[in-house]
């Protein structure tokens, strides 16, 4: 099968042929329809030593874990489960099917547990991936193929948002404008807040911030983020999510914050950071990190898709086929006019 294939730091990915995954019992094998490009793809793609606490890609290794598709093949214990010509997406990683977590859709505390496209597992780069059959959720009708490959973003977003135990009428700051702020602001939104502002230093994330919910945008290059937000809103935000997650991002979220302020760490920061603990202190801040979602996400963003209550078609700034994509991918790391790109091999 076609697949872009990671090479090396600073190199493109190259488009190649390599082996077409084979089901275990349990798996079943996509065609991909869709599949997006995470920031996190960028930045395994950049790792170049483990100083980061992050291992370097292998050359070989096909990316993406964004993706939905139809169901070509199936292992032999999932056959009566699923069948062939479904539409579906996956959690992009697959456990042992029978611990605790495999079991109630945490997949990702499996000791077992191996994740697609981050160097072991091919991801959905490809033409064809093979997904856990207990990690695969169907689409419905309703969800095109663009949306369903937008289902794992969300659950990122949705994850955060309910660390943040948003009350109705919260005001909500969210700093950071790319695919995971925006979709914090889709969910803050959906779940009744008052105000979603969404600060960003690039003018043209805000214009995305504003199709994805945000009731206002500051452009924090220019203005003084607290400053502006209590213009806006009254007072300073009930709750802040760091979606920026770059050393010193953090402490700002806890300048930022109020007295009794929830404050919910949604961007993942590699490198160490300082932060000076005694403002989140005397503040008395609830901070709370996040990682990654459950399957119970998945299914409530699949649903709300399905649904038409949430749209997060205006976060998708292009799709290209196999032939742009190593430029797209390339070009993603400095154009902030692009936020969600996709590949999409049926495209030339
Ligand atoms: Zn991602
Ligand atoms: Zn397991």
């Amino acid at each position: 099968m076609r697949a872009a294939v990671f090479q090396a730091p600073g190199e493109k990915l190259a488009i190649a042929t390599v082996a077409d995954p084979k089901p275990g019992p349990d798996d079943l094998i996509l065609q991909v329809k869709a599949c997006g490009i995470c920031g996190s793809d960028l930045h395994m793609s950049e790792v170049c030593d483990t100083t980061g606490g992050m291992k370097p890609l292998p050359a070989g290794a096909v990316m993406g874990h964004e993706f939905c598709g139809e169901i070509v093949e199936l292992g032999a214990n999932a056959k009566g489960k699923w069948r062939i010509g479904q539409r579906v997406t996956a959690l992009p990683f697959i456990g042992c099917g029978a611990c605790a977590p495999c079991l109630t859709g945490q997949g990702h505390r499996c000791g077992s547990v191996q994740y697609l496209g981050m160097g072991s597992v091919t991801g959905g780069y490809a033409e064809y991936v093979r997904v856990g059959g207990i990690e695969t959720l169907a689409l419905p009708d309703g969800v095109s193929w663009e949306a369903g490959a937008m289902v794992e973003p969300l659950a990122v977003g949705l994850h955060a948002v309910e660390a943040a135990r948003l009350r109705p009428g919260d005001a909500v700051l969210v700093v950071g404008a790319g695919p995971v702020g925006l979709s914090v602001a889709l969910w803050c939104r959906q779940f009744g807040a008052r105000h979603v502002i969404v600060s960003d230093l690039a003018p043209e994330r805000l214009a995305l911030a504003a199709g994805c919910g945000a009731t206002d945008g500051i452009d924090a290059r220019t203005e003084n983020v607290v400053e502006r937000f209590k213009r806006l809103s009254g007072a300073r935000p009930d709750v802040v999510f760091d979606c920026v997650g770059v050393p010193g991002s953090q402490q700002m979220a806890m300048d930022y914050a109020p007295t009794n302020g929830r404050i919910v760490v949604a961007g993942v920061c590699m490198q160490p950071d300082r932060i000076v603990p005694v403002k989140a202190i005397t503040k008395e801040l609830t901070v709370s990190y996040v990682y990654m979602y459950g399957r119970k996400d998945f299914a409530l963003a699949i649903e709300m898709l399905d649904r038409g209550r949430i749209d997060a078609s205006a976060m998708l700034t292009d799709q290209v086929g196999f032939a742009q994509f190593p430029a797209a991918f390339d070009a993603l790391r400095g154009d902030k006019r692009q936020c969600k790109v996709m590949l999409r091999p049926a495209l030339p």
